[in-house]
């Protein structure tokens, strides 16, 4: 757990500065900032980027002097008279718990004296902003921040996609007339889907909202072709390539060129590619409307329908998921809609 404590805040002067450290806070890895003089403008601003691209990051207030007496791991004030970071950074890391203390005018004496480590990002004065996130990143405790708004790196642009929660994939489905069936379905594949991520690094808001919406081009048609009519609807909802993918990716755990081609399909990529779509897509493949299966039943049942030749792709993608997200199958027998 790592703790920023911002220390001679002063709401009227530091505005901008202090949430400018409370940013590179977030950002690069703690999961608290503490200021020492309540800011109600400054809270709503932090929370309001937490809440939009993600984390959980809190903002707290506080007098300064009792923070320090009462927390328990490395206190490390950031000062350009100490130590260097590069001597004593190993040394830092080694501790779970740490508190980062920066100032903003000058800082009283008993501060360097309460703190275990006093450092210096260079011994050359420069700013709070630019040390904390120096520091930080030496620290090397960044984590992954999903919010609302999820940033896709581009060359030149900008480009950010919004992912929609729980609530407004299932009001979409409601405006397309999904029935219940089709709605228990997705439900029961958004759990199956969630429970699969939780042995390995995915979005889980992507895969969430993949999962409830992958099938709704079943309120166009039951034919194979649901998985395009789902991918024309969520275009046309404005949704980005990467969430309308699932649509199409799900079908027959991938459909290769050449099949769907036999088809008839339009022309486009129907393979699972990213983490996200192989677990929709077998998550999908392992449901029998809301409930689980084995792998061997779906495959009987491919067998019946004169489909054996896809077998193979069925299991290798379930086999490629039990080592990737160590997917438990009791674990998902187990799981029920409600
Ligand atoms: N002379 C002030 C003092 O008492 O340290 C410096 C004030 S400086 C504008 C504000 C804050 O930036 C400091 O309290 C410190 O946390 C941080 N800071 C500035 N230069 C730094 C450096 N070279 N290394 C580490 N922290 C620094």
């Amino acid at each position: 757990m790592i703790t920023v404590l911002r220390i001679g805040h002063r709401p009227e002067r530091d505005k901008r500065i202090t949430t400018h450290v409370a940013l590179v806070s977030r950002a690069f890895g703690a999961d608290k900032i503490i200021v020492d003089r309540v800011d109600d403008k400054l809270k709503k601003t932090i929370d309001n980027v937490t809440k939009k691209f993600g984390g959980n990051f809190e903002i707290e207030f506080g007098n300064y002097m009792e923070k320090i007496r009462k927390f328990k791991g490395a206190k490390v004030h950031l000062t350009m008279y100490g130590i260097p970071l590069e001597d004593r950074i190993s040394e830092i890391k080694k501790f779970e718990n740490i508190m980062v203390i920066v100032g903003s005018e000058k800082v009283p004496r008993i501060v360097y004296e309460m703190a275990d480590f006093n450092i210096a990002v260079k011994n050359q004065p420069h700013s709070e902003v630019s040390a904390l996130s120096i520091f930080l990143d030496r620290l090397g405790r960044e984590k992954v921040l999903r919010g609302d708004l999820k940033i896709i790196p581009e060359e030149r642009g900008k480009k950010v996609l919004r992912i929609p929660d729980r609530k407004e994939c299932l009001s979409l489905l409601e405006k397309y007339g999904a029935d219940d069936r089709l709605k228990r379905h997705l439900i029961m594949c958004s759990r199956v889907a969630l429970t699969t991520a939780k042995g390995c690094d995915v979005d889980e808001r992507l895969l969430e909202a993949g999962a409830l919406l992958h099938d709704i081009g079943r309120t166009v048609t039951q034919s194979i072709f649901h998985g395009v009519e789902g991918y024309k609807i969520l275009k046309r909802e404005g949704m980005d390539e990467s969430l309308a993918r699932f649509c199409s990716t799900h079908v027959g755990a991938g459909l290769l060129k050449s099949t769907a081609r036999k088809l008839k399909l339009p022309d486009q990529d129907y393979i699972p590619r990213t983490t996200e779509e192989k677990i929709v897509c077998n998550s999908d493949t392992l449901l029998k409307g809301d409930k689980v299966v084995r792998i061997d039943e779906i495959a009987k049942d491919y067998r019946g329908k004169g489909l054996a030749s896809e077998i193979p792709r069925l299991k290798r993608l379930y086999s490629y998921l039990e080592k990737k997200c160590q997917l438990n199958i009791e674990e998902l027998l187990n799981l029920n809609v409600q």
